[in-house]
């Protein structure tokens, strides 16, 4: 034990440390993207302009990853809210249809009306937003669907995000919520873990269930809060 609670230790250090200096980084790409815009918006020839796109692109790549990784390494403040839960789950909705329209994807909704948790709003959407955009990921051809249901259960609610996509092969469904584990070319492996992290925060469990080929379904468990 003493053994595990070091390398737990240490490993707490690396990641402030990593995040102190991705803290730091962040200002100077800040300046970059900004110098960036200014000459695309000063130069005629067309190919330049792409190169300065694309260098703007990736800026903005680089951006997400720190910002994910700088939301792993925070560490919790006590300063949870009312959540209107059936709210907040119809907002995040809402904010996925254009994409989904856009991506052809049929995203549907089942709500229980008046769930209150406490938490962080911000937090919770952004899991939400994190599951969703995986499931677009695992979509490919036919027809697909994503379904988002909040049930009212005995002391807690269920959050569902399921999808008919790709599915997860067992012996990567171990493996997901790692850190860095991405199976996607311009993955950052942070999402889930990032999801999981928060959910725990809020006194909850996030977990899983897929079939490789038929799809699968993220639940997130969270417990009930009465004013
Ligand atoms: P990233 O999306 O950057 O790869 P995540 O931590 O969000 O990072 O996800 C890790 C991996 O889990 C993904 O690369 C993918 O292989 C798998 N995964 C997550 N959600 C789904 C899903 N809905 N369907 C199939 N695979 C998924």
């Amino acid at each position: 034990w003493e053994d595990l609670s070091q390398r737990v230790d240490q490993h707490t250090n690396y990641v402030q440390m990593a995040a102190t200096i991705a803290h730091e980084v962040r200002n100077p790409m800040t300046s970059v993207r900004g110098f960036l815009q200014l000459l695309s918006s000063q130069i005629t020839g067309d190919t330049h302009r792409k190169y300065l796109d694309v260098m703007t692109t990736e800026i903005d790549r680089m951006n997400t990853i720190l910002s994910e990784y700088l939301s792993m390494a925070r560490t919790p403040q006590p300063e949870w809210e009312p959540i209107h839960l059936t709210e907040l789950v119809r907002d995040t909705f809402m904010l996925l249809e254009g994409e989904a329209n856009y991506r052809g994807v049929n995203l549907s909704l089942e709500l229980a009306e008046d769930c209150h948790i406490r938490g962080i709003a911000r937090e919770l959407k952004q899991v939400l937003i994190n599951l969703v955009r995986n499931a677009f990921d695992a979509l490919e051809g036919g027809e697909g669907l994503i379904h988002l249901r909040l049930q009212n259960e005995q002391g807690h609610y269920l959050l569902t995000v399921t999808d008919n996509g790709v599915g997860i092969a067992p012996e990567q469904l171990t493996r997901i919520f790692e850190p860095f584990f991405t199976t996607k070319a311009m993955g950052t492996g942070l999402g889930l873990p990032v999801c999981k992290k928060i959910i725990e925060s809020h006194g909850g469990s996030l977990y899983v269930q897929s079939e490789l080929g038929a799809g699968t379904t993220f639940t997130i468990k969270v417990p009930q809060f009465f004013q």
